[in-house]
């Protein structure tokens, strides 16, 4: 995408939370988040993409990490549907409740970059704060209406489309491919 690259991983990151961690449908199948709390938390740490976390959660901060991953999921229906104004509204209502606020950090040998922590510490300032604010700089930004669910059959996952003209439909592959397939069997059969 065209925000700076901490923005796009935290975009990316709010995206890997919903898929990861709010039940619906995955690329054809019934989708349920890990049951085992240990599951669930590495299902969590990866939406980072492997980067140096080691946070640990106890049962109740999975919990509320599943909430915020419902809200983030709310965002992406709005604008799968057209509802540019809903998804504002649901994201500043959660800028509001995490206080999230820019500050400037550096750590593991990287640049300078923003970080967007909510205030209080917990798990919905921490990872909301940030999620929300990524999802806030797309909806305010050229490209706002880049959030969308996979509209292939028996999907409900979330994506972000980066691609250059903004004509992705599907959260993968293996739907894109799903379809096609499809559409190939139905073109045969008529
Ligand atoms: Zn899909």
């Amino acid at each position: 995408m065209d925000f700076n690259s901490h923005a796009d991983r935290v975009v990316a990151a709010a995206v890997g939370l919903v898929n990861a961690l709010t039940p619906g449908e995955r690329r054809g199948r019934p989708y349920r988040p890990p049951e085992d709390p240990d599951e669930r938390a590495d299902a969590a740490r990866a939406v980072w993409g492997g980067a140096s976390d080691h946070s640990v959660f106890t049962e109740a901060e999975l919990d509320e990490l599943g909430a915020v991953a419902l809200r983030l999921r709310e965002v992406f229906e709005a604008v799968a549907a057209g509802d540019i104004d809903g998804a504002a509204a649901l994201v500043n209502r959660m800028l509001d409740d995490t206080a999230a606020r820019p500050r400037l950090a550096r750590h593991d040998g990287e640049p300078w970059h923003l970080h967007f922590h909510g205030v209080g510490g917990g798990v919905t300032s921490d990872w909301g704060g940030p999620c929300a604010t990524g999802l806030a700089v797309v909806l305010g930004g050229e490209l706002y209406d880049r959030l969308g669910v996979c509209t292939a059959p028996a999907c409900d996952r979330v994506y972000v489309d980066a691609s250059r003209n903004g004509t992705r439909r599907y959260c993968s592959t293996a739907c894109q491919n799903r379809v096609k397939t499809a559409a190939f069997r139905a073109r045969a059969h008529s």
